[in-house]
């Protein structure tokens, strides 16, 4: 059967039913404003509900309100946000915070959201249903996997196509006065019950009895997900140069990946002790570091490192103390293995 025909009405009341009795208490749930359910949704995107949480609180008691975010000094934000990657999402935040404080007030639907920077179809879609009481759906890779096993599809759930397919079905079935419940019923299904990794909680789904993959033994099968594209690896050496109480610090440039963020020096490649012995001039001693890497989307960084004792200060850095770094400077989590060295000989000295 072709998806967009599918008849979801059959799940709609037992999920809702569901999500009111078991719905984990999170705390952009209390008081769903759309300024409330917009930034927990930026938050979550790419990152795991735990991690969220207190960044969240955080970020609603220094900016409870549109105004204050629109605000906020570029430096605070990024440190705010430091830690959760992903820091475009931040700044476009921020940026269609200052265009809703411009027009006046909140848009008021799907494409008035959806023209707003940072915010997709999933996004708008959320936002809309949560907090405004559209009828506009979320589809993300939970909700994918909950309707794709139900309906028993073997479509891609890769493909754009089958995006669209299943937020139609779901259009015509939204329950008019829950269609916040219905949304994130389907979110928590798909978080705590169905879940990503592992065998699902069948036995604790309200969709039981509806479900073609746990009827027909499908669930090792469905969802299919073509697979993604290979990471780029980029290899590299991360340099804590260190002159007197001082560190160097650079910035990433204006544009790409953690754009305009702080970082160690660092050479591309791995670079020996003895290679950093001939190149680096003033040196006074080496020790080597952790290696670490890191999973962007589509590159992975992997990292060796050593600190670097220097008899002066070379130009082209910004020299600041350990405790400026590491609570003024936003620093990425790529590289919070040598953010932690820092806590370390904070702590030392
Ligand atoms: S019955 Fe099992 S496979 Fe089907 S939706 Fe529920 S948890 Fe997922």
């Amino acid at each position: 059967m072709e998806i967009q025909s599918l008849d979801l009405k059959p799940v709609v009341q037992p999920l809702v039913a569901w999500y009111k009795m078991n719905k984990r208490d999170l705390p952009w749930r209390h008081d769903p404003t759309p300024y409330r359910v917009w930034v927990s949704e930026i938050m979550l995107q790419q990152t795991r509900v735990d991690p969220v949480i207190p960044y969240y609180l955080r970020f609603m008691e220094r900016l409870p309100d549109v105004y204050a975010l629109a605000d906020c000094p570029e430096d605070e934000l990024m440190k705010l946000w430091e830690g959760l990657g992903y820091y475009s999402r931040a700044r476009n935040l921020q940026k269609a915070a200052c265009r809703i404080v411009e027009a006046g007030s909140f848009p008021k639907d799907f494409e008035g959201w959806k023209a707003l920077p940072g915010i997709g179809e999933y996004t708008a879609g959320a936002i809309c249903s949560i907090a405004l009481g559209l009828p506009t759906p979320a589809v993300d890779g939970n909700v994918l996997r909950v309707l794709s096993r139900v309906s028993g599809s073997f479509s891609d759930i890769m493909l754009p196509a089958v995006k669209k397919d299943f937020a139609t079905a779901l259009r015509r079935v939204y329950p008019p006065n829950q269609t916040s419940d219905f949304t994130q019923a389907l979110m928590e299904l798909g978080a705590i019950v169905c879940l990503p990794n592992g065998a699902p909680l069948c036995a604790r789904c309200p969709l039981r009895a509806l479900c073609t993959a746990e009827r027909e033994g499908l669930i090792d099968r469905i969802p299919v997900k073509a697979e993604k594209k290979k990471r780029r690896i980029d290899k590299k050496t991360v340099l804590i140069l260190r002159c007197g109480n001082k560190i160097a610090l650079s910035r990433r440039p204006e544009t790409g990946l953690l754009a305009n963020l702080w970082e160690f020096p660092s050479l591309p490649g791995f670079v020996t002790e003895k290679e950093l012995a001939e190149r680096i001039q003033g040196l006074l001693g080496i020790t080597r570091l952790e290696s670490s890497t890191h999973l962007f989307t589509h590159i992975e960084w992997q990292m060796i490192g050593y600190e670097l004792h220097l008899s002066c200060a070379p130009p082209g850095y910004e020299w600041v103390t350990i405790e400026e770094a590491l609570f003024q400077k936003a620093i990425p989590s790529a590289l919070r293995c040598y953010s932690n060295h820092l806590k370390n000989l904070r702590y030392e000295e």
